[in-house]
């Protein structure tokens, strides 16, 4: 009788560890638009609405989801992301961090717009507080045309949230295979289903069908170490505008941003941060009553570095570094946060 009551109980014990063994990662998805839950009337239609279809649609539409993780959904926004705005980016980073506080969350799949997806990841990798990971997807066709690009992403970017060796790397976006950091991706292309580059960076790396290849982890600081965090509390972040520089460039757009509350000014200046004499003038002239001008590029490429062709230390201005124009305000938006000396935002925008 003894024998055979220890021989229950090991066989419990074992099918306890297995069982243990079998439990799927848990994800949660958190959707927010974009052409990934667009709709169009034919799966030929070039015209489509964002946003409009809901996060239990897009999980329905994918079974094989539940082959590789126990997945959740959650409906944080419904909005093309070119109406992407700081209040959902407040929201989204808040229950990000609430999600991944919990011992029951292994990583967070995020469906988004194409169109500021380079801006939200950014935002994440820097105020994400955990090394779990939060990987963001898109697609460039609409869920009802035909050789939708949706399915695939969602189902790469939920492998990637459950898998392990993503953790540590920063925020992702996963993309028609590709593994991009938060930092360097950027979306290069209009209709294209491969828009999405990260440059000279280079990809994290690659997913096959749920398979990762892994390539590099982002030398930057970014989520756990990030010094960036939003307060419970925080309902507002500074506004940053973006101004595109060009031949024959008057001053009048950064002279109207600082009247309209611009905290911070990103000029996407010509070649390496340049802009013309009149607009480096009204620059310099705002920065001195406080307005935090950052130099970024508008040729995609490269990094644009203090001091080359004009004087930063005297200007009072701040180089982007790696950063494009639409990073570069994500990362002056943070920073002003916490200071408006751009001596302490040229330290951020050389390490983040
Ligand atoms: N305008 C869409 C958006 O960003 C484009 C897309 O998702 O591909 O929401």
């Amino acid at each position: 009788m003894k024998t055979y009551r220890i021989a229950v109980l090991v066989a419990a014990a074992v099918l306890c560890v297995s069982s243990a063994h079998a439990q799927k990662p848990k994800v949660v998805i958190l959707a927010t638009g974009g052409t990934i839950a667009g709709a169009a009337l034919k799966p030929t239609d070039p015209g489509y609405k964002s946003g409009a279809v809901g996060v239990d649609v897009l999980i329905d539409a994918v079974p094989q989801l539940k082959d590789i993780a126990d997945v959740s959904g959650e409906q944080i926004a419904s909005i093309g992301s070119q109406d992407m705005n700081d209040e959902v980016w407040l929201k989204l980073a808040k229950r990000v961090n609430e999600l991944l506080a919990s011992p029951d969350v292994d990583g967070i799949a995020i469906t988004h717009g194409t169109d500021t997806l380079e801006e939200t990841s950014y935002f994440l990798h820097l105020v994400t507080k955990s090394d779990k990971p939060v990987v963001l997807t898109g697609s460039m066709r609409p869920s009802t045309a035909m050789s939708a690009d949706g399915p695939l992403n969602i189902y790469n970017c939920v492998a990637i949230a459950a898998d392990p060796q993503a953790r540590g790397r920063g925020v992702l976006v996963l993309i028609d295979d590709d593994i991009h950091s938060a930092h360097d991706v950027i979306k290069r292309h209009t209709t294209d289903v491969a828009t999405f580059t990260s440059g000279e960076a280079g990809l994290v790396g690659v997913s096959l069908f749920g398979a990762q290849t892994w390539y590099r982890t982002p030398a930057q600081v970014h989520t756990a170490k990030s010094e960036f965090t939003i307060a419970a509390d925080q309902a507002t972040l500074p506004r940053v505008d973006i101004i595109y520089a060009h031949a024959n460039m008057s001053p009048d757009l950064i002279t109207a941003a600082a009247v309209n509350g611009a905290k911070g000014i990103v000029i996407a200046g010509v070649g390496d941060g340049n802009m013309t004499a009149p607009a480096w003038t009204e620059l310099q002239r705002v920065a001195k009553e406080g307005v935090v001008g950052v130099r970024s590029t508008r040729t995609n490429g490269g990094i644009t570095r203090r001091n080359i062709e004009v004087n930063d230390d005297q200007g009072g201005t701040v180089a982007s570094m790696e950063l494009n124009p639409s990073k570069a305000r994500v990362l002056l938006q943070l920073a002003l946060l916490k200071t408006s000396d751009a001596k302490k935002i040229q330290d951020y925008f050389n390490r983040y």
